[in-house]
């Protein structure tokens, strides 16, 4: 199997884009632009020349530097079909079950509307890496901005559904806070109580939690495991649908 390059670097308050690098094509993609300063800084640390753009979603954060790094690197846009605002300098609108080829591998597009209704993530499936924008984060998941709960736990489970290895790549340091969250739902999750022990750590020395792995995602993380039958007991709801303990979870994250 091929071996593509990433490099994570952080831009905003508490934001990460993702540099997809081809040593042997020389192909580089950039998912998300929300500061196209820090983007160019991070291809000129790696020598990387920008030849494709992947767009998640429509929010500031992932597309304020779009229209900069596109006139200045002449780099193809990807990114979402559905509109929910108009997105200035796509070359082309993806889907539910589109693909394209980077680097000679297919990636595929997984339409997760909930944080925004044109939400996109794309997935490649031969280097095992999903980047899930604002769906999927580590032991969260995205505010429902334009999106319904139902529509977000559909989402979450078009995710879930991916093989465990996947390394998800998501686009917001929320890890910590998230964590306490994830405690106050799950308490007696010994391996969400070890995680959060060392996401501590991690944080204490400035480093990222992201990427995270599915298989992770799906043992501690509370927006997924609303199946769960402890953290069910814990909200009292034995007998309601995942997607209506989906929506208690989030909607007990929002007050938190
Ligand atoms: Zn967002
Ligand atoms: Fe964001």
């Amino acid at each position: 199997m091929k071996k593509l390059l990433f490099h994570q670097y952080e831009y905003g308050s508490d934001n990460y884009g993702v540099l997809i690098h081809d040593p042997q094509s020389k192909a580089t993609a950039c998912v998300d632009v929300g500061d196209a300063t820090k983007a160019i800084s991070a291809l000129e640390e790696k020598k990387w020349s920008l030849t494709d753009i992947w767009i998640t979603h429509h929010h500031p954060d992932h597309t304020d530097g779009l229209k900069e790094l596109k006139i200045k690197t002449g780099a193809f846009v990807y990114g979402p079909k559905i509109v929910s605002q108009h997105i200035e300098g796509l070359d082309i609108q993806l889907t539910q079950d589109d693909q394209f080829v980077f680097a000679k591998q297919i990636v595929k597009i997984i339409h997760t509307p909930g944080h925004t209704t044109d939400m996109i993530n794309f997935y490649l499936p031969s280097q095992n890496i999903l980047f899930s924008g604002d769906t999927l984060f580590a032991l969260g998941c995205g505010r429902l901005f334009e999106g319904t709960p139902f529509m977000m736990w559909e989402s979450l489970q078009k995710l879930m559904r991916l093989p465990e290895k996947t390394i998800v790549y998501c686009s917001h340091e929320y890890t910590l806070a998230n964590a306490y969250f994830s405690l106050s739902i799950d308490p007696s999750n010994e391996l969400l109580k070890d995680r959060v022990k060392s996401i501590e750590s991690l944080r204490k020395a400035n480093i990222p939690t992201i990427p995270t792995e599915l298989k992770v995602e799906l043992d501690t993380n509370p927006f997924l495991r609303a199946a769960n039958a402890q953290i069910r007991e814990n909200l009292n709801m034995r007998n309601n649908s995942d997607a209506e303990v989906f929506e208690k979870i989030r909607t007990l994250k929002d007050n938190f």
